[in-house]
């Protein structure tokens, strides 16, 4: 179905070295409008810092485009990235503990939402709290949150603005297997919604339940795209993760 949708979102050629490691080496890759598309790859893969590299928080790219909605966004700042309709989670659950939940929804809305003047709409963070179904009183601090519920509060500032695209860097990291359950029922309401998603995950079920296509880095390069039952099932991805040798 979203096989002949727009791109959304296009990384050419997008490379960042630190030093002498390539941590992103000429990557390439498209996601549909309306599409969810998985990321995955072992521990420093480079993963994180493509998501970096595509918000623009807090390094650009060394060389290589990122066109978001038939834009150029790889010199702009992360705010106007944000504006455009392009916002992310990070990999640890990063909420301001000292506010409260709505607190964290009022600071998020004033990032990156639309228009000149940005005033937090109330009615835009309580729908933002339903759609993550994080129930309770909305002036609770969020440092008393449990770890699933920070993650729903995460992605509820995330979506508060309404964005086009939503990256997800590990949302499913350190929850037991019914919270993964709960996570995945909520981000596919999410995509539901109309919500175009990347989502970089360790846990391969969340890919397989919830993507389109996936996409495998290694050492910094794509190494494997496709539906994830085949991309999953690649040697080159085996052995990626496994060791050299595994595929065999
Ligand atoms: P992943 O998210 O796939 O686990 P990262 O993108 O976090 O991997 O990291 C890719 C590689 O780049 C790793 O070797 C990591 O140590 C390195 N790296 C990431 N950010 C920096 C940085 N700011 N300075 C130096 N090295 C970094
Ligand atoms: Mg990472």
């Amino acid at each position: 179905m979203t096989g002949d949708a727009p791109v959304l979102l296009a990384a050419r050629e997008v490379s960042k070295s630190f030093g002498s490691l390539k941590a992103v080496d000429r990557v390439s890759l498209e996601v549909r409008r309306g599409e969810v598309f998985g990321l995955a790859g072992p521990n420093g893969a480079g993963k994180s810092t493509l998501f970096n590299l595509l918000t623009g928080i807090p390094i650009r790219p060394d060389s290589g485009e990122v066109v978001f909605d038939g834009r150029e966004i790889q010199n702009r700042s992360p705010r106007l990235i944000a504006k455009a309709g392009l916002k992310r989670t990070f990999q640890t659950e990063a909420v301001f503990d000292s506010l409260s939940v709505m607190e964290n929804l009022r600071v998020s809305s004033a990032y990156g939402g639309a228009g000149r003047a940005v005033r937090p709409d109330p009615a835009r963070c309580r729908e933002a709290l339903d759609v993550v179904e994080l129930g309770g009183d909305p002036e609770r601090p969020a440092d008393g949150l449990s770890l699933i519920d920070r993650k729903r509060l995460m992605i509820a500032c995330a979506l508060v603005s309404r964005p086009a695209l939503l990256l997800l860097d590990e949302p499913a990291a350190g929850l037991d297997p019914a919270d993964q359950d709960a996570l995945i029922r909520l981000l596919g309401r999410i995509a539901g919604s109309g919500v175009t998603m990347v989502i970089i995950e360790h846990v391969l079920s969340v890919l397989e339940a919830l993507a389109g296509r996936m996409a495998v880095l290694d050492s910094g390069r794509i190494i494997a795209t496709g539906v994830p039952a085949e991309v999953l099932s690649d040697p080159k991805v085996v052995e990626a993760y496994l060791g050299p040798g595994a595929a065999r």
